[in-house]
């Protein structure tokens, strides 16, 4: 289905910051545009990472929505980050990063192999960058053949 992206990270945005006493602060870096996705499989990815960065930090979290190459949304927060050699396996099932950290937020480390699952079958590439003790960014990246088509016929055409 059809969603015009800015208003739909608005309304998803809008729905953390009632819930939780905490800054959720979105830019949308372009002028209204659609992608095709999966609306509800979507929000159910972006709230696996909303939650995370949420979890995992105690600062403010910045949203990122824009159109350069392709359709992309970055979540950013300045919380515990992630260790490199950690990196490889947070996609895993039942993966956590540590057994102390781990014990404090809960959870079963389903997470991210769900947002991954959900990405999957979306046809979104998702990335991860992380520094430990500065903070994490996830990237939902779309495809410009798939999420994004006019973007491919654009290019093809010049
Ligand atoms: P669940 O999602 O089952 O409630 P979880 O948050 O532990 O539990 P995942 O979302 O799969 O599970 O994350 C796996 C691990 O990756 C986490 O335990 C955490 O150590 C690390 N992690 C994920 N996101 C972040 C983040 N934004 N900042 C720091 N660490 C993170």
């Amino acid at each position: 289905e059809k969603v015009e992206l800015g208003t739909f990270m608005e309304e998803t945005i809008a729905a953390f910051n009632q819930s939780y006493d905490r800054e959720f602060i979105l830019k949308v870096e372009s002028e209204p545009f659609i992608v095709l996705t999966d609306a509800v499989k979507f929000k159910q990815l972006l709230y696996i990472l909303l939650d995370n960065a949420r979890k995992y930090s105690s600062d403010r979290i910045e949203i990122i929505a824009k159109m350069d190459e392709t359709a992309m949304v970055q979540i950013r927060d300045y919380g515990d980050g992630i260790p490199k050699e950690s990196l490889p396996y947070v996609f895993d099932r039942f993966y956590r990063v540590d057994k102390a950290r781990a014990r404090e937020t809960g959870g079963f480390g389903l997470g991210l192999s769900l947002a991954a699952h959900l990405a999957e079958l979306l046809k979104l590439k998702l990335e991860i960058e992380s520094i430990e003790q500065l903070g994490t960014t996830v990237s939902v990246i779309f495809s410009s053949d798939f999420n994004v088509p006019e973007i491919k016929s654009k290019q093809e055409g010049s």
